[in-house]
């Protein structure tokens, strides 16, 4: 393996008394694996850009994701485009993973810059401006592939501050052994919170909440199954409402190694309480439960606040893309603004979505640089 072209990447350049770098041809912000495959695909077709990352390392959202989430675990991660992923194994997702970007990035020379936050993107003169702190970089695109993991969402329950336990996010999820001899409460109905009970219920006493009674699936997620959830996501994302947690179109599966907490009740779930209570939780037919911890797996949102100025949203709340007719997964392109890319968002939200979205985005970005010059 050959050490990163490191030359290639420009100094950003700073705001103040300085004169304006290098206008590029795209901006890619965030290098997980929607914003790596793009940028292969856009150092295919020859197009000069950066990709922007926040994190200190390579790797996206899996370095942060906690350590008991093995390969074996993980719903499958998708090969980036012109390489293999690695199989699924006993060892820990958030050091295989980032092992496998921080090589991939290395072989394929992709230009990452980081640790680089960017706060916002405005438009001037026809050009995108993107700000990270005193840091400017001007560019005819942008493809925005920045994930959900910064935007942790926790619902909003009366009481919660007067709580006397512990509160975690599944963002913070330490590992089961950390809630040892405590009653813990899994809040949400994603796959997240079925993983935390697999884990907790063999070691400690747990509950689970939803707001909707869960939708188990008993085989594997096939192709069809996939397709089908892909669309419906898609045709929320087309009609501009925000995107759908993928659970909600696909249901929940108990895996084999989720079995014991099957056997010992976990998932028997109860509906959401009311309020929350210093010592627990209470229901609005007075049902107390006291509890020492609360574990919140209500999901994440997507992280695309610094694209505010540029006016996306639609008035239901989410980033309207543009359809691409026969493949659901590769709208990327906003509709407000056909400079603007999103990978990773809407019906590319997943491993397995984001290479096809990528390839999509670098074609779009090609398609809009050959219009602009034309
Ligand atoms: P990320 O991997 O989150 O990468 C985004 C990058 O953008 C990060 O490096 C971040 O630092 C950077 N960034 C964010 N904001 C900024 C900013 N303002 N400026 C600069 N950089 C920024 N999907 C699967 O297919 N299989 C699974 O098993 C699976 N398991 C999951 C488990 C959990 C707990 C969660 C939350 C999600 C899971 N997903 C899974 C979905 C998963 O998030 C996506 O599949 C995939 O990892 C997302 O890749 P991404 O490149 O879009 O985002």
């Amino acid at each position: 393996m050959q050490a990163p072209d490191t030359a290639r990447v420009p100094e950003p350049v700073l705001k103040a008394g300085v004169e304006p770098g290098p206008v590029l041809d795209a901006v890619v912000i965030g290098a997980g694996q929607a914003g790596l495959a793009t940028s292969y695909f856009l150092r295919g077709r020859g197009i000069d850009h950066l990709v922007l990352d926040a994190n200190p390392q390579p790797g996206g959202a899996w370095q942060h994701r906690w350590a008991s989430l093995t390969m074996r675990d993980v719903h499958g991660v998708s090969d980036l485009p012109g390489s293999s992923a690695p199989d699924g194994s006993d060892r820990a997702a958030n050091l295989v993973v980032p092992d496998y970007f921080d090589g991939y990035e290395r072989w394929h020379h992709l230009p990452v810059v980081r640790p680089v936050r960017v706060d916002r993107v405005d438009s001037e003169g026809g050009l995108l401006v993107v700000h990270a702190g005193e840091r400017v970089w001007r560019t005819r695109t942008l493809v925005n592939a920045t994930g959900t993991w910064t935007r942790p969402f926790v619902p909003y329950y009366p009481g919660a501050a007067s709580f006397r336990g512990e509160q975690v996010h599944t963002a913070r999820y330490p590992a089961a052994e950390h809630f040892r001899g405590r009653r813990v409460l899994v809040v949400g109905g994603g796959a997240s919170a079925v993983q935390h009970l697999g884990e907790l219920a063999p070691v400690t006493d747990t509950l689970w909440v939803t707001r909707r009674p869960p939708v188990w699936r008993e085989d594997d997620f096939d192709s069809a199954a996939g397709l089908a959830a892909v669309t419906a996501v898609e045709d929320r994302v087309r009609r501009g409402l925000p995107p759908a947690s993928v659970v909600s179109v696909t249901g929940l599966l108990v895996r084999p190694q989720e079995q014991e907490a099957a056997r010992l009740g976990a998932y028997d779930r109860l509906p959401m309480f009311e309020r929350i209570e210093p010592d627990g939780v209470r229901w609005a037919d007075g049902r107390f439960e006291r509890v020492d911890a609360i574990i919140w797996a209500t999901g994440f949102r997507p992280a695309v606040d610094h694209l505010a100025p540029l006016g996306l949203r639609s008035s239901s709340g989410g980033i309207a893309l543009v359809p691409v007719p026969g493949n659901v997964q590769a709208a990327t392109t906003a509709a407000r603004d056909p400079r603007v890319q999103l990978v990773g968002y809407g019906p590319s939200a997943s491993t397995l979505g984001v290479s096809r979205a990528g390839r999509q985005a670098a074609l779009a970005v090609s398609r809009h640089l050959g219009s602009v010059a034309a």
